[in-house]
């Protein structure tokens, strides 16, 4: 069984990609962690069975942000 919550990678992608514009006191992996667990626990789930729907929800959230 494959089921994956996608808002897990794109909690990690967005905080990847911000890492320098966010100005964390701390960037260390575990810090990261607990970023993305506090952020998880604020978001709605999305999971999804086949990776291949991953672009899909990508778009939604790219959709969504302005
Ligand atoms: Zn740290």
């Amino acid at each position: 069984m494959a089921i994956k919550n996608v808002m897990e990678i794109i909690v990690r992608d967005v905080l990847l990609g911000n890492k320098q514009e966010l100005k964390l006191t701390c960037s260390c992996n575990r810090c990261l962690d607990d970023i993305m667990a506090h952020a998880l626990n604020h978001l709605p789930p999305r999971y999804i069975v086949n990776p291949d729907h991953q672009p899909y929800v990508r778009v939604m959230h790219e959709a969504d942000r302005d």
